[in-house]
């Protein structure tokens, strides 16, 4: 099947680079920390020197990373946050940076490893973008965490749920704890983090056939 659409495509050692990898050059920062207080109340972290590509759509704090894509090594399996998270938010294939809304308006493919030893269920939470169906072989054969040990299924729908990353203590402005944290929207907690993953949460959920990834049933 063809390509969505005519994104610049990176190869090392004979493997394609996905769109959400990391390159050696796209470093990642966390800039001075400060508290924010606005008039009205609700106190929340913010940077000394903010910008507004700080910030996701839902208003949480995401740390910093540099754009350098094609640069240098790809770093696998590590995952570059913003485009990890226009990914998610924009439903971009996650190999080849297509919008995965062109080949399909119903459903996005989703194709994961199968650690948990099942199939990927109804409402499940995860940080992984979609793919396209042409890029969904490739993925599962390509990626050291997909081959010979992934799962796939089509998502009818894809909410945005909350972020992973680093939860800053309120008073102390340290981590809470050096392990990443997941935390929803709603939670008031998300106020004090420091995001590098989006989650959505899947449902609409329908099996792929795992070598050729066609709707089964
Ligand atoms: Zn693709």
């Amino acid at each position: 099947m063809a390509l969505l659409s005519a994104k610049p495509r990176f190869e090392q050692n004979g493997l394609t680079v996905p769109f959400i990898t990391t390159w050696e050059f796209e470093r990642t920062s966390i800039p001075r920390l400060s508290i924010r207080i606005p008039p009205g109340g609700g106190a929340h972290l913010t940077y000394a020197d903010e910008n507004p590509m700080d910030r996701d759509h839902h208003g949480v704090l995401w740390a910093r990373q540099g754009l350098a894509r094609g640069k240098g090594k790809a770093l696998f399996p590590e995952v570059h946050a913003f485009r990890q998270r226009r990914a998610m938010f924009d439903l971009l294939c996650q190999v080849c940076g297509g919008n995965t809304t062109e080949e399909s308006f119903d459903r996005q493919l989703y194709v994961m490893n199968s650690a948990k030893g099942m199939p990927i269920q109804e409402g499940e939470l995860t940080t992984a973008p979609p793919v396209c169906q042409g890029c969904a072989p490739e993925a599962a054969s390509s990626c050291p965490r997909l081959k010979d040990r992934h799962v796939a299924a089509y998502a009818e729908y894809n909410h945005p749920w909350g972020v992973s990353g680093i939860l800053i203590h309120p008073h102390t402005l340290k981590p809470v704890s050096p392990d990443p944290v997941e935390i929803s929207y709603g939670d008031p907690q998300v106020k004090w983090m420091i995001a590098n993953r989006s989650l959505n949460r899947l449902s609409g959920i329908r099996h792929a056939d795992l070598r050729t990834f066609a709707l089964v049933g």
